[in-house]
């Protein structure tokens, strides 16, 4: 029998594409789906999970208004914005709990919240319809991120070729612990080809950013044989992140200085400097030997336990 999903998706024409608002549990999400001439795989691309990186929503605004459904194999779900409630208040997570809705999934992490019940929910409706899965990030309301792509340690081989050789990013990030809880591991556990994009962020949107992601979409929508137009293999290769350094702001206070995302830093180096209400300096340093900056916070005002910046080890 087909769920309710797979029976908007179908009713949709050969050929076409069509916005669509389907009602969940958990709130109306609305799908553009673009239903190919040929046959192909089912691509599942969203944005906005995190509900203040909107880099991914202009990003899939452009593209599905672009792509030709006549040139399209197979079809094309795309989600813009994949946790509503968390974009109605312009944050990275849902009011409802204030939990991580992209650190929720193959283990039982806050079991009982909302974001959890909805994770599983969405994960369970992705793998039901789809083959291919893109989650498109950045840097949200106060970070800003360089281009990367995090895949799960258990990718297969093919989507390690897909984000090693054929798209545009900084860095690779795979196999680290902090990535164990996404939805990518889930749904790549599931068998679905799953892959995180980030790119931009801070609080104006930029079209280098949007393009990015763009760029990026269209490479794997050909490496998945969903465009027929020729693959381009990229001339420099990301570099490979298995080691991760995370930092947090202490007190609340005022940024001084800051790395730009992509710069690399050696050990001892500070990424950030902030002062507290007392004009205290405060600095955190890199603890890794050597590493580029994956991302980081820009915004004047920082608040104790917010993210100060990712590090990825290079060597
Ligand atoms: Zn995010």
């Amino acid at each position: 029998m087909k769920s309710a999903l797979e029976e908007l998706i179908s009713a949709v024409p050969l050929g076409q594409r069509q916005q669509r608002s389907f009602e969940t549990p958990f709130g109306q999400l609305v799908f553009t789906i673009i239903r190919g001439a040929e046959p192909g795989p089912t691509v599942w691309l969203q944005a906005a999970e995190h509900g203040d990186e909107l880099d991914g929503i202009y990003a899939l605004h452009q593209l599905v208004a672009t792509l030709s459904p006549a040139k399209v194999h197979g079809t094309i779900v795309a989600l813009p914005i994949a946790n509503p409630s968390a974009f109605a208040v312009g944050h990275n997570r849902s009011p409802r709990d204030n939990v991580n809705l992209n650190r929720v999934f193959t283990k039982a992490a806050h079991p009982d919240s909302y974001s959890y019940r909805y994770g599983r929910y969405l994960a369970e409706l992705i793998a039901r319809v789809a083959s291919c899965f893109i989650d498109l990030h950045g840097g949200g309301e106060y970070l800003d991120v360089a281009s990367f792509v995090t895949i799960p340690e258990t990718a297969t081989p093919a989507t390690q070729q897909l984000v090693t050789e054929f798209l545009d990013v900084e860095a690779v990030l795979t196999g680290n612990k902090q990535s164990s809880a996404m939805l990518i591991d889930e749904l790549t556990a599931s068998g679905v080809a799953a892959i995180l994009l980030e790119s931009g962020g801070a609080s104006q949107v930029t079209d280098r950013a949007i393009q990015i992601h763009i760029d990026n979409v269209l490479q794997s929508l050909r490496y998945w044989g969903v465009l027929a137009t020729a693959l381009t293999q990229q001339q420099t290769h990301p570099r490979i992140i298995h080691r991760i350094q995370e930092g947090t702001f202490a007190t609340l206070g005022l940024l001084q200085e800051c790395r730009q995302p992509g710069d690399v830093v050696v050990r001892g180096e500070p990424v950030v400097t902030y002062s507290n209400i007392a004009q205290q300096s405060y600095q955190l340093v890199v603890s890794l030997k050597r590493a580029i900056v994956l991302s980081v916070h820009t915004q004047s005002l920082v608040r104790p336990g917010q993210y100060a910046f990712l590090l990825g080890q290079i060597d």
